[in-house]
C-alpha cells in the first residue's frame, strides 16, 4: 500500500461509499489519512444493563430497536420510544417532545446512550438521554477507551472508516514512506508530534491529551501553510517597485481641513499608514477594515489625494513632469456603490483641480464638466478611455469595468477595491498586475472578524482599523424580544411605520419548514412569515419578499420598489412599507427612510453577523431600531445577545463569537477555506503569531523555498491553501 494508491484499488468499496468518498474529496490513501475525526465518544465508564440503579446517569453502548413515535398524555406530547439491549440485558428508553430523534437513529444500530436511569411500576427505564450512533466494535469488549467519530456523511460510517485506517497503519511501511513537511526545527520549537505520530493519534488516542497533541500539530500546519502562501505572494509583491509619492500630512490638511466633518483618531492613523507606505518604493499592500459608516471613503479620498497630487517623473528629462499627475483606479462592487463613491469624491475634491471620471455598464461621466465647472457630464467611453491613457483623468472610479480590456492608464499608482470581499482573487489581480510599475494598493472591508483569523487570511496585507465611528453618530436603539413581549414589539413597529417609515424582517429560512422535521418549525421561513404579518399584524401594509432563488430582475424590482420615495401621485405611501428577506440577500441599496429592522431567530446567528445585519438601518437620519427577536428565554442566550447592546464595534463582536461559541459558529468558514480543524487554531492568538513568524523567517531567509521542496510542493498542490479570502 502507498500513500498515493487509490483507495478504490485497494479497498472493496461499495457504490454508496464511492460517492461519498469523492463528495469529501478523499481519493488516495493519503487523503483518508487526512480526514479526520471531529470529536472521541469516550467508551470507559460504560455499565453493563443489567448493573444499572434508579437515579444513576450511567453511559451504555448497545443495539437499539422497537424505535415508533406517539403522543403522550392526552396525545398532547408528541414521544418517542425504543429498547436497546446489550449481552446483559434490555432496556426502555423514552423521549418525550424529541420524537424527530427516533426517526434520526436507524433500528437495529449500534447506539452510545448517555442519561438519568428512572423507575415506572418497578421498570427500570431511561428518559430523555442523550444518543449516538456507536461503532460496532466498542460495543462489548473494547480496549481503546476514546473512538474517532468522523464527520457525519450520508454512505460513510464512522466504524467503516476506522477500520480502514487501522488497515492502513497496519499495512507494512506504508507510514514509513510519510515525510513530514513541516521542519523539525519548528516542530520541535513548539512542542508539536511530528506527522506520522500525529496521525496515528488523530485517529486513534489512547488518551486525550493525544489527541491534543495531534489536533494542535494539524491545526497549525493547516494556518502555516496559508501564512507561507500569503507570505510568499507578500514577498513577491513587495519586491515590486511603486511610485514614491513623498507626502506628509501637512500635505493633507488642504484636503482634511475641507471635509465637512472632523476626522477621527483612527482615520487620521490609517491615512499615516498609507502616506508611509507610500514612501517606500515599493508597492503597499494594505487592508482597510472597518464598520459600515466609519469611514472608509474619507481615508480612500486621503490617499487618491496624495496620488493625484503628485507629479510622474519623467525619465527623460530626469525630474518630475510640470504637467499631469499620478492616476488612481478605485473599484466598487456595485454600479450604484460606484456612482455614490463618484458623487462623495466630488464633494470631497470640488475646490480642487482634480479631474474624476466614472465607467460602468451603463455609462460614463466626467467632473468637471467644461460647461459647467461644479457638475459632472456625461461622456463617451472612446472619449473616457482616451482621457484615462493620456493621463487627464486623475481618479477612475468604476465597478468591474474598469478592468476590461482597453482601459489603459498613463501613470496608474494606486488600485483601491471597496468591498474587498466581493470580488475575486483573479479580479482584484488584475487591476494591479499588468502594469509596468506596480500600482499601491488598498483594500476595505466592513466584514468584521477576529483579529487571529484577519492575520491569517490577510497575511499578504498590512492591516488598519477604523475601530471608532464619527462622534454623534445616533445608535441604532436595539432590543432584544423575548417570545411574551413580542406584541409590545409589534405596536411600537407599528407607530414607526404609521409614521411613514420602513422596516426589514430577516429571516433563517426561505420556504415554509417540512411538518415532519419537527425542529424546522421553530424557525421562520420568508414566505410564511410574509404571510403571517399580512393577515395576523399588519394588514394595512404593502408586504413583499426578498431571497437569493429569486430571479436577479425580479429582485431588483423589489429594491427599486422599495427604496422609492413616495411621491404625491401615492399620498405619500411607501410602494413596499415592509420587506422580509433572508440574511443572505445583500440589499446593496440604502434605503434611508428604512430605519426598522426586525430579525428572526436570532439565536440561529453570529454576533458579527447580527451587527452587519442591523448596519442596513444604520444611514438614515431617523432615529433607526433593532429588534432581535429570540425563541428562547435561555437567559444564557439573551445574555450573549445583550452584548449587541454593549459592544463597541463589529470586531468586539467577532472576538466575542469566537471566544464564546467557538470557531464553527464563526459565519462562512467554509467560504474562508480553512477547516473546522485550523478553525481551532484561530481561537489561539499564540499559534497564529507562531506561524507567522515562521512563515515569515522561512520566506525570508529563502524566498523560493529552493532548499524545501516538499514545502514547495505543497503549496503548488494544495487547494485549500490557494483559495483566497472570497
Ligand atoms: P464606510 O466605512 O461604510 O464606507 P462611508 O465612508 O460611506 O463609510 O461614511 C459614512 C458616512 O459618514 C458618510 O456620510 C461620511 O460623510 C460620514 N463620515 C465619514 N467620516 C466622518 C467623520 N469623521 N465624522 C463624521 N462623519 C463622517
Ligand atoms: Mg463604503
Amino acid at each position: 500500500m502507498k500513500l498515493e494508491d487509490k483507495l478504490t484499488e485497494v479497498f472493496r468499496i461499495l457504490p454508496a461509499q464511492a460517492s461519498a468518498l469523492k463528495k469529501l474529496g478523499i481519493i488516495s490513501i493519503k487523503d483518508l489519512l487526512y480526514h479526520f475525526p471531529t470529536r472521541y465518544g469516550d467508551s470507559a465508564q460504560v455499565t453493563s444493563i443489567n448493573n444499572l440503579h434508579k437515579g444513576d446517569t450511567s453511559v451504555i453502548f448497545g443495539r437499539i430497536s422497537g424505535l415508533k413515535m406517539s403522543k403522550a398524555f392526552h396525545k398532547k406530547i408528541p414521544m418517542a420510544e425504543g429498547v436497546i439491549e446489550d449481552d446483559t440485558g434490555k432496556i426502555k428508553i423514552v423521549w418525550f417532545h424529541q420524537a424527530y430523534l427516533a426517526k434520526m437513529i436507524t433500528e437495529d444500530s449500534n447506539v452510545r446512550v448517555e442519561g438519568k436511569v428512572s423507575e415506572r411500576n418497578n421498570r427500570l427505564y431511561l428518559s430523555n438521554p442523550k444518543i449516538e450512533k456507536a461503532p460496532d466494535l466498542f460495543t462489548q469488549t473494547n480496549t481503546h477507551s476514546l473512538y474517532p467519530i468522523y464527520p457525519e456523511t450520508r454512505g460513510l460510517t464512522s466504524n467503516w472508516i476506522y477500520h480502514k485506517i487501522q488497515n492502513i497503519f497496519m499495512s507494512r511501511g506504508t507510514l514509513d514512506t510519510l515525510i513530514d513537511p513541516i521542519p523539525e526545527n519548528i516542530l520541535k520549537t513548539y512542542n508539536l508530534p511530528n506527522l506520522r505520530t500525529s496521525l496515528i493519534y488523530i485517529h486513534t488516542p489512547q488518551k486525550e491529551i493525544h489527541a491534543k497533541a495531534a489536533r494542535k500539530r494539524f491545526a497549525f500546519e493547516e494556518i502555516f501553510f496559508i501564512q507561507l502562501e500569503r507570505q510568499k505572494s507578500r514577498h513577491e509583491f513587495k519586491e515590486q517597485n511603486a511610485f514614491v509619492i513623498e507626502k506628509n500630512m501637512n500635505d493633507m490638511e488642504k484636503l482634511i481641513k475641507h471635509f465637512p466633518f472632523k476626522a477621527t483618531n483612527a482615520q487620521n492613523r490609517s491615512i499615516q499608514h498609507i502616506l508611509d507606505d507610500f514612501h517606500r518604493g515599493h508597492p503597499m499592500s494594505r487592508l482597510l477594515e472597518g464598520d459600515v459608516g466609519s469611514g472608509k471613503t474619507a481615508v480612500a479620498a486621503a490617499a487618491v489625494y496624495a496620488i493625484a497630487t503628485s507629479k510622474p517623473f519623467d525619465f527623460a528629462q530626469g525630474r518630475l513632469q510640470t504637467f499631469g499627475s499620478l492616476q488612481t483606479a478605485y473599484m466598487a462592487p456595485t454600479e450604484i456603490l460606484a456612482q455614490q463613491h463618484f458623487e462623495s469624491f466630488i464633494k470631497y475634491f470640488s475646490h480642487l483641480p482634480i479631474n474624476i471620471a466614472l465607467i460602468t455598464g451603463s455609462g460614463c461621466r466626467k467632473f468637471p464638466s467644461k460647461i459647467n465647472p461644479d457638475g459632472w457630464t456625461n461622456i463617451s467611453r472612446a472619449q473616457l478611455l482616451k482621457w484615462v491613457a493620456s493621463g487627464e483623468i486623475a481618479v477612475l472610479i468604476g465597478t468591474h469595468a474598469l478592468i476590461e480590456k482597453g482601459v489603459k492608464f498613463k501613470h496608474l499608482a494606486l488600485a483601491i477595491v471597496d468591498e474587498q470581499h466581493r470580488f475575486g482573487t483573479a479580479q482584484r489581480q488584475k487591476l494591479v498586475n499588468k502594469h509596468e510599475i506596480t500600482p499601491h494598493l488598498l483594500s476595505m472591508t466592513a466584514t468584521p472578524i477576529p483579529r487571529t483569523l484577519a492575520l491569517t487570511l490577510y497575511g499578504d496585507l498590512d492591516l488598519s482599523l477604523l475601530d471608532e465611528m464619527p462622534i454623534g453618530r445616533k445608535k441604532i436603539m436595539t432590543e432584544i424580544i423575548t417570545p411574551e413581549k413580542r406584541g409590545e414589539a409589534y405596536e411600537k413597529i407599528r407607530e414607526e411605520l404609521k409614521a411613514g417609515r420602513q422596516l426589514y424582517v430577516i429571516c433563517p429560512r426561505i420556504d415554509e419548514p417540512d411538518p415532519t422535521k419537527e425542529l424546522a418549525v421553530l424557525t421562520k421561513s420568508v414566505k410564511e412569515e410574509a404571510r403571517r404579518l399580512k393577515k395576523e399584524i399588519f394588514p394595512e401594509y404593502e408586504i413583499e419578499i426578498l431571497h437569493s432563488k429569486m430571479r436577479p430582475a425580479e429582485k431588483e424590482k423589489i429594491m427599486l420598489d422599495f427604496s422609492a420615495k413616495g411621491g404625491s401621485a401615492s399620498g405619500g405611501k411607501n410602494k413596499i412599507d415592509i420587506l422580509v428577506a433572508t440574511s443572505v440577500v445583500e440589499v446593496g441599496v440604502n434605503v434611508e427612510n428604512a430605519s426598522l429592522i426586525v430579525i428572526e431567530g436570532a439565536e440561529r446567528f453570529g454576533l458579527a453577523q447580527l451587527h452587519q445585519l442591523r448596519g442596513r438601518v444604520l444611514r438614515g437620519t431617523h432615529q433607526s431600531y433593532c429588534f432581535i427577536f429570540a425563541d428562547t428565554r435561555s437567559p444564557k442566550t439573551i445574555e450573549r445577545l445583550e452584548a449587541l447592546k454593549t459592544a463597541k464595534n463589529g470586531f468586539e463582536l467577532a472576538e466575542f463569537d469566537l471566544a464564546q461559541r467557538g470557531a464553527g459558529e464563526l459565519r462562512g468558514i467554509k467560504q474562508w477555506g480553512i477547516s473546522d480543524l485550523g478553525m481551532e487554531a484561530i481561537k489561539n492568538i499564540k499559534m497564529v503569531e507562531a506561524a507567522r513568524i515562521e512563515a515569515t523567517k522561512l520566506i525570508k531567509a529563502d524566498p523560493t523555498l529552493s532548499k524545501f521542496p516538499l514545502l514547495k510542493e505543497r503549496l503548488n498542490s494544495s487547494a485549500s491553501t490557494k483559495i483566497h479570502f472570497e
